[in-house]
This record gives structure tokens, sequence and C-alpha cells, in this order.
């Protein structure tokens, strides 16, 4: 291991003191490609050292502005001391002893704080609580588990789900997924009886309604429609007004459960807890992971109690819901609440207004698009298609000003910061992302 230089109180604006990579960097990275798997994918070389609010510091001492909350997990910011003081208290008391099997109390305490906040309907199960909660370690798990219970409680096997979805890796949420071909290329084949449709607009499920439920899809086999209340990977799409509300309907009529996945836009990130609140829609299932638990792995799905009707054995995991993870989540949940869903409203709105103003000064900036801090633009080539190639390369000279951007979609920039940012750290990313551009211009 080498030794890191350690700066207690990191700088809140980049600060570079090295060229990127610096040595260090390079070092590890150089290591990195030795040993790890070729599959991941990283855009650039940021070898993070310590966290802290919005900010990275990498293993040369550069502090970096961190627009992606780790692709958008660290919702309370790096390392935010109430997290962090939640993570060391329960490690000293108990680190594992697996839900599965036996009982520990911040695995029921995040599940009952989860249940009464869903989405649900008022409950009518003597419980009280609108949800009942399973704990996993990802978002994929979340989703595996989503299809498992929808075919378990249905007795049906069909499931629909959008193109442009991402909902992990894992054989079942690939399935599902339907985003890029590298994901699927050469892993088939697939779970069976999955249908995609284009995402977020009316005419999807005009199509859906009228031409596939007429035709090669019963809707009486299909089990789930599995959905992003806003549309994470492929590139932060906010849907039509009233699709979520159609897609319940549809559900209704058929006896088809809605499925939301929440892993990406859920816990507080677009300024509610959950997403699909914006819409006012209720689904059945909800599947979260990400930000739940400020970075450690933990994920859940919440279903209506009336669904859960599996078995003891018929759904289990040794590490889902672990009580460090827990002891996070139930940290994480309070700060939400207390300040930070409110701050992402108010500096979501506040990054879409200066998007929109650098879309003015730049055309080659779409309008942004988003909801909270889960915010995206395209670029675009001068004739107005997207330009992934300008993506990258934003992303990449942005990186080298010390401003962290993620893309998703065709060619977009993600926004998904912790979120904790507040006006100035907007106000300085967007300055890097315009100091670009103009260079860019200047040198065409
Ligand atoms: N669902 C959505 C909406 C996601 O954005 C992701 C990851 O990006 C996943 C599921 C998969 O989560 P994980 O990578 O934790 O398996």
């Amino acid at each position: 291991m080498l030794s890191i230089p350690i700066n207690l109180n990191l700088p809140r604006t980049p600060r570079l003191v090295t060229s990127l990579p610096g040595p260090r960097a390079q070092a590890i990275v150089q290591r990195d490609r030795a040993v790890t798997s070729p599959s991941y994918t990283r855009d650039y070389p940021l070898v993070a050292s310590r966290g802290q609010g919005c900010m990275v510091e990498d293993v040369d001492g550069n502090v970096f502005l961190d627009m992606t909350a780790g692709i958008a997990v660290t919702a309370t910011g790096h390392a935010h001391p109430e997290v962090v003081k939640a993570i060391q208290e329960q490690s000293e008391r108990l680190l594992h002893m697996s839900g599965t099997d036996f009982y520990y109390e911040p695995m029921v305490e995040l599940a009952e704080q989860l249940a009464i906040r869903a989405p649900f309907p008022h409950p009518q199960s003597h419980t009280g609580f609108p949800a009942k909660v399973f704990f996993t370690n990802s978002g994929a798990e979340s989703n595996e588990g989503a299809i498992k219970l929808a075919r378990y409680y249905t007795k049906r096997s069909l499931i629909v789900a959008f193109l442009g979805a991402f909902h992990g890796r894992t054989y079942g949420a690939m399935s599902l997924t339907g985003s890029k071909t590298v994901q699927r290329a050469n892993f088939g084949p697939l779970l069976p009886g999955v249908t995609h449709i284009p995402y977020g607009t009316h005419a999807s499920l005009d199509y859906l309604e009228e031409q596939l439920f007429t035709t090669i899809l019963p809707p009486s086999e299909v089990a789930a429609i599995v959905v992003e209340a806003i549309q994470g990977e492929g590139g932060y799409i906010v849907p039509e007004d009233g699709f979520l509300k159609r897609i319940r309907d549809i559900c209704d009529r058929h006896g088809i459960l809605m499925v939301v996945d929440e892993v990406q836009a859920g816990m507080g990130r677009t300024g509610r807890l959950f997403a699909i609140e914006h819409w006012g829609v209720m689904p059945d299932i909800i599947t979260i992971a990400k930000g739940i638990a400020s970075g450690l792995p933990l994920g859940a799905i919440l279903a209506r109690p009336e669904l859960m009707t599996w078995p003891p054995g018929s759904h289990a995991t040794t590490f889902g819901g672990n009580p460090v993870a827990c002891a996070a989540g139930i940290a994480t949940l309070r700060l939400l609440e207390s300040g930070l869903m409110t701050n992402s409203t108010q500096m979501g709105e506040l990054l879409q207004a200066s998007l929109n103003e650098l879309h003015q000064k730049f055309p080659r900036v779409s309008p942004p698009r988003g909801k909270g801090l889960m915010v995206a633009v395209d670029l675009l080539d001068e004739q107005g298609n997207l330009d992934y190639r300008l993506r990258d390369r934003v992303i990449q000279e942005a990186f080298l000003r010390g401003l962290l951007l993620l893309g998703c979609g065709k060619a977009a920039i993600r926004f998904c910061p912790p979120l904790v940012i507040d006006s100035e750290q907007i106000q300085i990313a967007l300055q890097i992302i315009s100091e670009v551009l103009k260079m860019r211009e200047s040198r065409e």
C-alpha cells in the first residue's frame, strides 16, 4: 500500500496540485489493469482516496468537485459525520448476523421507517404498515427479487419493460435492462417472456394496449410492468405527463403488478423520497438501492403487504439488511428528511436554471431535463443531432479541471451530485463546463 497524504479538511472547490493523473494515481491504475476485470467502465483515471461532502480527494492530493456521487449513491455527501458515527457505533456492536436466520433491531427499524413512507394505499393489514420490506445488497438484486415476487404472487410469467431501461446485470435484471447491446451481447439466453416497448410516451402505451395486448402478449399472462419513474442510465428521461398513471390504470385493468424501479431516482434525489410521488401514482412494488445507505451496499424491495405471500425459504440472502448498512440507512433517512430533500429541490432548480443559461450561450448543449438533483443535458452537433463524441470530450476535459461528471443515455451528461451540494459549487461546476465548451469552440 502506498502511504497517502491526508488533508483533514478538504477545500469546497477543486484544487489541482499535479497534472492528471498524478504519479500515485498512475501507479494504481496500472496495478488495477493487471488484476481487475476489464468489464468495468472507467471514463477517466480518478483514483479516489478520501471524500467529504461534495468533494473527493485523489491519491495525489488533487481535490475534485463531485457531480456523480459515486453513481448517485452518496446521497448525504461523502462521509457525512452522522452516517460515519452510526456506522462506527453499529460496527462496534454487531457486524453481521444474517437477517435471513436471525433478528436484530437495526433491520427491523429501517424496515419500519421505509414501510411507513412507502407510497402505497393506507394499510388495511393489522400491522398498520403500508408495505413489507425485503432487504438486498444492490439494485440488481432488488429487481431480481421483485421479478420473483411478481411471478410468485400473480402465478403469471410475462413481463413488460422499457427500451433504454437499466435494471441491473444479473440474469433477471439484465433481461429487463434495455439500455446497450454490450450489456447483453453473448450472455444469452436471457429470461424468456420479457417484452420491451419505448419509454415515456403515450404512443408506446397505445402500442402496448392496441397492438401487443391484442396479438402476441395476452395481458392475462403478464405478471408485471417494470418501469423507472425517471429513466436513469437511459438518459435521465422524464416521462410524458400521465404516462405513469396510465401504466397504473393498465395494471389495474388486467391484474398486472406495477413495479417501479427507484434505484437511481429514489431516496430523495428528486426532492421526494420516491420519484413516483411527483405523479401521485401508487405502485405495487418499489425497488431501491444506491442512495439508501449513503454508500454502504444495501437495497430493498418494498411491496404492498398483501403481495408478500411467499413462504419461509422461498427467497432470502445472507448479507441483505446487514446491521451496519441498516444503521447507515437509518441515519441517511433522518438526514434526507431534515433538509437534504429540500436542498435537492432548491439546488435542482438552480442547476436547471444555470444549465438553461448554458444552453442559451452554447447551442450545442440541449435544454436541461430532470427533477431535483437528477438532471441531464444532451450534447449536440452543429445540426442538432446527439453528439456522444463531444459529450465524452467534455467529460474528459472537465476531469482535467477538477470536475467529476458521468454520461448517460446516448450523448447526455448527468448531474447527480450528493444532495448536500450548495449554490457556489453548482456555479463552479457550470463555470468549468462553460470554460471547456469555450475552449472547444475556439479550437473549431
Ligand atoms: N436500477 C436502476 C434504475 C439503476 O440505475 C441501477 C444502476 O445503475 C440498477 C438498477 C442496478 O443497480 P446495481 O448496480 O446496484 O445492481
